[in-house]
């Protein structure tokens, strides 16, 4: 594993929709990229197996906390989203403008290299139609949702990609690496970041493990997006101590009601319609999963065994709600987090409104899962261990990209903010010049007035 004496422009940990982007990006403008990952990176075979190993394997990538909120993440090449249910929610842009960053544009780019639309009705399935229907019968604004989704690719008989899409019909962010590897990155694959390796206040690598063996690799860039968790364990093992605490993690209830006819699960697609309840904290929208999910979160984990084979007569809303920041990552990765009556209330409410919907749509028998939480993030804030160019405030050359960074409790999917804030920062770091790594080598850097020799 050589990597220690290669050179490179900038290292990028983690292959979330964060760091596919900043590594896309870069490795296409001819710089040097290292992308390093912690997980796998075989095929995407969107099997039961691969999903289990890249996202259910307890302390590395499954979390329940003291409360039993249970939460995945996707330790693979393509992070997260390889797993995710491809729903785009609008940029808080208000949000980041408090903090100087204006990515109206880069939304816009992103709109164009990434498919984003609600879904044609074709693919639009039984359960989604009769809950909108519902619940606009009843006066809520419940309307189709942004997908992440390749319409043009999909066949009636495809499954929608829970554990990953072999179909590439759903986008996710291992397409983006694919690009950056075409274009000339190195990934590594089953490399586990442990801190970054400073000169002084500067950052100039990274030591990883592969196989339990330590390595280095170094360049003058460095972007962690290893993700909500992820990046604040790598950032406080390099001295960055406030990384990791008062975080957010969306915390959602499914609510489950039982209607007369049942229906074909095998190709729905989650989460297509829905309605966002912004002053209560909330969204509520369609939730379609795989049996055998159905049967173990949903309906053992709440304890109706007797419902374990109604799958297919099942309609269910999620309630994804807005918490309060607070709670730590542990040095090791671990999550600790308390749900407070403020984030129960939101969800009950929910509960409330998608009994009424679902009542109005038939559905008989409904109760409520356990709490599961989805996108932890907040952890490497913005305003408070980063500046705006979400450049580590303490060190030089360390930037930060990925769900940590967001500022403040916002409760939405947040893949479509984080490729526009990776783009904004891929532009601000292909700016400065690619380096010939050499340590006091002369370099010459033009700037619009003079040219003028600089030591670096
Ligand atoms: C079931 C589910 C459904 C979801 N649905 C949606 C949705 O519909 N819409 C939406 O917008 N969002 C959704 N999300 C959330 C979305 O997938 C994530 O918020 C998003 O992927 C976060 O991107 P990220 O770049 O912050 O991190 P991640 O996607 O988590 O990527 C982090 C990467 O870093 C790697 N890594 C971690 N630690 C290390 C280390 N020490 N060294 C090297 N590599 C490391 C990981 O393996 C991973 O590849 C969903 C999430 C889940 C779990």
């Amino acid at each position: 594993m050589d990597v220690e004496n290669k050179k490179f422009d900038v290292i990028v940990v983690g292959t979330g929709p964060g760091g596919a982007t900043v590594a896309k990006e870069l490795s296409g403008k001819g710089q040097r990229v290292l992308i390093l990952e912690w997980g796998p990176g075989g095929p995407v075979r969107g099997t039961l197996r691969q999903y289990v190993l890249e996202q259910c394997i307890p302390g590395k990538s499954l979390f329940i906390t003291g409360q039993m909120v249970g939460m995945v993440r996707g330790i693979a090449t393509g992070g997260s989203s390889l797993f995710y249910y491809a729903t785009a929610f609008p940029v808080p842009h208000a949000m980041l403008a408090k903090y100087g960053i204006d990515v109206t544009q880069e939304e816009r780019e992103i709109r164009k290299e990434v498919p984003i639309a609600p879904l044609k009705d074709a693919m639009m399935t039984p359960m989604a139609k009769k809950i909108m229907k519902a619940a606009q019968a009843l006066g809520y604004e419940w309307k189709k949702l942004d997908k992440f989704m390749y319409q043009d690719r999909w066949q009636p008989r495809f499954k929608f990609g829970y554990y990953g899409d072999p179909h590439g019909v759903k986008w996710s962010s291992r397409m983006f690496i694919d690009d950056a590897v075409k274009t000339g990155a190195e990934l590594l694959n089953k490399a586990r970041v442990m801190k970054v390796i400073f000169n002084g206040r500067k950052a100039v690598g990274v030591e990883f493990k592969i196989k339990g063996k330590l390595h280095r690799a170094f360049a003058p860039k460095i972007v962690i997006s290893a993700g909500g968790i992820g990046s604040a364990v790598i950032l406080r093992a390099s001295g960055v101590k406030e990384a990791g605490y008062n975080f957010f993690y969306d915390p959602l209830i499914t609510v489950c009601g039982r209607v007369k006819t049942p229906r074909k699960l095998k190709c729905e697609i989650p989460m297509s319609a829905g309605c966002l309840m912004a002053e209560e904290g909330y969204v509520m929208t369609d939730m379609a999963v795989p049996a055998i999910i159905d049967k173990t979160v949903f309906a053992l984990g709440a304890f109706r065994f007797w419902r374990l084979f109604e799958s297919g007569r099942t309609l269910r809303i999620m309630i994804k709600a807005r918490d309060g920041l607070s709670g730590r990552i542990t040095d090791s990765g671990g999550v600790r987090k308390a749900l407070t009556e403020a984030d129960k209330a939101k969800l009950r409410d929910g509960y409330r409104r998608a009994t009424e919907i679902l009542e109005k749509a038939g559905a008989r028998g409904i109760y409520r899962t356990t709490y599961l939480a989805a996108h932890p993030g907040g952890t490497v804030k913005i305003g408070q261990i980063l500046d705006s160019n979400l450049k580590v405030k303490k060190f030089e050359n360390l930037w930060v990209c990925d769900c940590s960074v967001i500022p403040e409790p916002w409760g939405l999917p947040p893949t479509l903010t984080l490729l526009a804030l990776a783009k904004r920062l891929s532009k601000q770091l292909s700016v400065e010049k690619k380096l010939p790594l050499k340590s006091k080598a002369k370099v010459k850097t033009k700037t619009k007035a003079k040219t003028k020799t600089v030591k670096r």
